[in-house]
């Protein structure tokens, strides 16, 4: 009876133990089998441990998943490496600026890949000899891509590579080196004729004719003079550049607008150009009377500076169909050559630098009407046939427009 408790108690086991088997070589999750006795409290715990273990693999997947999405997320491009330096992950923006494939690349060393010299020799580099300043990449492969790019050591032997893209960057940059040395070119030539003068004049002391020292001194402050429009047309810019909208929205009169700029230009030509106004309807203008003049008369002595005597200067406001409005200047001048069109309003962009200089400009003019037009939502149309004349055109949206009555 006994041998045959035991007998039944051992295959019990043995049953258990062969569910125990099988069921390990089952796929983590599957149901743990149900049991009597002892076995029911083993299956039982065992099952609890492989739950806690699920869950925790889950989770784990969850937060590398959400780590890898981040990722993915950035505007800079990751890169995540081996200790062999081979590629583990990347997101799409390191696929995009590198020229990699975010599955075939795996696996790949990265040197292998990315094969630009310097970025080899960066690569190479040891941590304690590494530079903490980023490698700033020329891509060969994408015209015109600069990239700083990034070793950030994490983990035991394991890199990140991070790239941000700065070519906008470097262009801002160029072009503010190249702004600070425009101005400073275009203040020392006046002021090198000023300082010539006035050492002239010094060293001469009594010894010179009065007409003469007249003459000198008129000259000079014809330099100064000029000195001082630059510095106003800068400080115009930049005051334009600072906000995107005008400094104030007011409805200005268009017809005492234009009378004031035609006064401004029949000044200017002294008689030496038939100008005419056709101002139609009047109106108003929303927007800021002064920046508005601004434009209007930058491009109204543009004209006037670039037509030669004997020539005709038209100042037209026009009421177009849309309910929209423009403000064109026609003359019948030098005119501009195409291929310069697309640069007039480029800070110191001239066609002509020495007739601009003669006739007192600074470069910067057309630079002032495109930020006034922008910042009232309007935009400049240029025509120009060389040695017949040009028209420049200010067109405004109806929005921009309020008629006299209301006004
Ligand atoms: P500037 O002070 O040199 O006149 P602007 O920015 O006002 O500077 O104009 C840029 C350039 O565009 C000028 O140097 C000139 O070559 C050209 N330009 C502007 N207006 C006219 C025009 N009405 N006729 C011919 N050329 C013009």
């Amino acid at each position: 009876m006994l041998l045959l408790l035991l007998f039944g108690l051992l295959v019990h086991h043995l049953h258990n133990m062969v569910k125990v088997v099988r069921w390990a070589r089952e796929p983590l999750g599957t149901h743990v089998p149900r049991a009597l006795g002892i076995w029911d409290y083993i299956f039982a715990n065992l099952s609890r441990r492989t739950r806690v273990a699920m869950e925790q693999r889950e989770q784990l997947a969850r937060s590398l998943a959400r780590f890898r999405e981040a990722s993915q997320a950035m505007p800079d491009a990751v890169i995540y490496l081996s200790q062999h330096q081979t590629i583990e992950w990347l997101n799409t923006a390191a696929a995009s600026y590198f020229g990699l494939d975010a599955e075939r690349d795996l696996g790949r060393a990265i040197t292998t890949l990315i094969r630009e010299p310097d970025f080899v020799r960066f690569m190479k580099e040891t941590e304690e000899a590494r530079s903490v300043e980023p490698l700033i990449l020329h891509s060969q492969r994408q015209d015109r891509l600069s990239l700083s790019i990034q070793r950030v050591p994490f983990g035991e032997d394991l890199e990140m590579i991070l790239a941000r893209d700065i070519t906008q960057l470097e262009r801002l940059d160029m072009m503010r080196r190249d702004f600070v040395a425009n101005v400073s070119h275009e203040l020392k030539t006046p002021l090198t004729v000023v300082n010539g003068f006035v050492e002239t004049l010094l060293d001469a002391g009594d010894d010179i004719a009065p007409e003469d020292r007249q003459h000198f001194l008129s000259l000079a402050l014809e330099q100064s003079m000029r000195m001082q429009h630059l510095i106003e047309d800068l400080l115009t810019l930049s005051s334009l550049q600072a906000g995107s909208e005008p400094a104030e929205e007011i409805p200005v009169n268009v017809q005492a607008l234009l009378g004031s700029v035609l006064h401004e230009i029949q000044m200017l030509s002294g008689g030496r150009h038939q100008i005419r106004l056709e101002a139609g309807a009047p109106a108003c203008l929303l927007g800021s009377q002064k920046e508005l003049h601004s434009a209007f008369s930058n491009l109204a002595s543009n004209a006037v500076r670039y037509t030669p005597e004997g020539g005709s200067i038209l100042l037209r406001w026009h009421e177009k169909e849309d309910g929209g409005a423009e403000f064109s200047v026609e003359d019948s001048g030098i005119g501009i050559g195409p291929e310069h069109i697309g640069r007039l309003t480029e800070r110191f962009y001239r066609v002509d630098r020495g007739r601009s200089r003669e006739t007192g400009g600074t470069g910067l003019g057309l630079a002032i009407v495109k930020h006034v037009l922008t910042r009232h939502q309007a935009h400049l149309d240029i025509r120009s046939t060389p040695g017949k004349g040009s028209c420049f055109t200010a067109s405004f949206a109806p929005k921009r427009i309020v008629p006299h009555a209301q006004s």
